[in-house]
């Protein structure tokens, strides 16, 4: 198996290598072969990245935004032709099962350059009016956005970053995770293809070391990190010490509190989703899973029998439900913390092992492993563990479980379970969480914000926030009578 693009960076419309950099092989997760050979960028290829954002930026932020979003709305149309070649690509990448790709990577991204390339003619300045005299805002581009990537969902990551900021005038540098570094140079091929003019677009590639120098580069006006919450605070610190703006997407210990009059299927479809989708490594995935008394053993009954039933193995075939982890190191640190809940006395109630399928002897899969006996001090429950394993929690009071919900460092998201619509609402307003899906789980549209509060994160994705968060206001003031001069 080979996926070898043309060169490892993209640089002002063209493909560029500079074997001086570390070697950053790429891994297939569930064969451990290596299927790709790339090279981390040099100081001098960052360079170049940054200056061909720089030239090609202003000219950029010239163009009316109708046809700005043209551009995009071309790209996302082939991102759309493309799909099966791309979550190919995809599963290659990160070992999520082809049948997750099929429909939730290129595909979110081209719903991400199709929302922004529409929305963006939209979305205006105000105007003030002062009695006479009034003034103005503009939604100015800030200029070079740099976006950082992690590795769950490269090409979805790349997009929603790219997206609203080339939409809205700015250039950007993006720097995939070095897990990941394929999906992001197919899509810089489709901007050129779509016509995005050379340099608006660059991927450089590279470890956290090229992520800090972008991050701290002089020339670059914004950061977008997607990772975990330790680099987070790097990066945070690196942008706020150049006084950058950012955007930080980081991670998380989601619940999900499913009350006894919860639609039993519902809420266990919706705890395998927010628990098992691409191998448990999404960052807002519901982890604490709540569970109200009432329901305990009808729900355990039902999450027991549908976990079991998880197809897991080759990833692409289609009828594979649940691929590997990244890589080793993730493999190791997941059961890892399976050994960690044992010993804090959890009950291992399914999974927890490494199942052996003939011919991925050496990819990193695991069980879909789930915890009952949870309770709120254990270290899985209050640590990201980022694979699929699921703690259940049981509760009797409303009050009782939002206020253990709340009991945790991470504010991403959270999800409800119940019929009784006031109550869900009602729940959802309480809960600290950046996003709250009632009778759901892990839905992200474009058109909805994303992002989280406390350690998990400052700013949002998709929506027309993140046009905000692209651009910055500049306040015309125009007197329409004298100057009333003290003078
Ligand atoms: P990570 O923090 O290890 O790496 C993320 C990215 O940051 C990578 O590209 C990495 O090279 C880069 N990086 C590392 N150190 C850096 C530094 N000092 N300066 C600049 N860049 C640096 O995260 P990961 O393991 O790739 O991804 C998993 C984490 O991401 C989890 O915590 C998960 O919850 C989080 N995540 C969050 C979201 C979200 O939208 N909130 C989405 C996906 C993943």
């Amino acid at each position: 198996m080979k996926a070898q693009p043309t060169a490892s960076h993209y640089i002002n419309g063209r493909y560029v290598d500079d074997d001086q950099g570390a070697a950053l092989p790429v891994i297939y997760p569930a064969t451990g072969e290596t299927i790709a050979r790339l090279h981390a960028a040099t100081t001098n290829v960052i360079e170049l990245a940054v200056e061909a954002a720089r030239a090609a930026q202003p000219a950029w932020a010239q163009m009316k935004p109708a046809e700005r979003g043209r551009v995009l709305r071309r790209a996302a149309d082939l991102l759309r032709a493309r799909n099966a070649e791309l979550a190919r690509l995809e599963t290659l990448d990160t070992g999520k099962a082809i049948q997750e790709t099929l429909v939730a990577d290129p595909a979110s991204a081209a719903d991400a350059l199709e929302f922004f390339g529409g929305a963006v003619a939209t979305f205006n300045g105000d105007y003030v009016d002062l009695g006479g005299s009034f003034a103005y805002t503009r939604r100015e581009a800030l200029g070079v956005c740099v976006g950082i990537g992690a590795w769950n969902y490269p090409i979805q990551g790349a997009a929603w970053k790219s997206a609203p900021a080339l939409a809205m005038g700015n250039a950007m540098v993006f720097k995939p995770s070095e897990n990941t570094p394929l999906s992001a140079l197919a899509l810089a091929e489709i901007y050129t293809e779509a016509g995005l003019p050379d340099g608006l677009f660059n991927v450089v590639q590279g470890y956290g070391d090229v992520g800090a120098a972008l991050a701290s580069h002089p020339l670059v006006a914004k950061v977008s990190l997607t990772g975990s919450v330790p680099t987070g605070k790097k990066v945070l610190a690196l942008a706020g010490s150049h006084m950058k703006h950012a955007t930080m997407e980081l991670g998380g210990k989601s619940p999900l509190i499913i009350f006894d009059d919860a639609d039993i299927e519902n809420a266990v479809g919706g705890a395998m989703m927010g628990n098992f989708y691409s191998t448990g490594q999404v960052c807002s995935n519901g982890t604490r899973v709540f569970v109200q008394n009432g329901i305990y053993e009808r729900f355990l009954d039902r999450l027991t029998a549908r976990t079991k039933a998880i197809r897991i193995g080759d990833p692409l075939d289609p009828e594979t439900q649940m691929g590997p982890l990244i890589n080793k190191a993730q493999q190791e640190k997941v059961t890892g913390y399976i050994e960690i809940g044992k010993q804090e006395g959890a009950t291992l109630h399914c999974g927890g092992g490494i199942p052996s399928l003939q011919g991925f002897e050496n990819g990193f899969f695991i069980e879909p492993t789930i915890f009952t006996g949870v309770t709120d001090t254990m270290r899985i429950a209050r640590e990201e563990i980022f694979g699929p394993v699921m703690s259940v929690l049981t509760f009797s009071e409303e009050d009782e479980v939002i206020a253990r919900a709340n009991n945790s460092e991470f504010g991403l998201s959270a999800g409800v379970f119940s019929r009784d619509l006031p109550r869900a609402h009602r729940v959802a307003g309480e809960l600290q969480a950046g996003s709250c899906w009632i009778n759901n789980y892990n839905l992200t549209p474009v058109e909805i914000p994303f992002g989280g509060v406390k350690q998990s994160g400052i700013g949002r994705e998709n929506s027309l926030a993140a046009l905000h968060h692209y651009s910055q206001l500049k306040t015309v003031y125009v007197e329409t009578g004298d100057v009333a001069s003290p003078y």
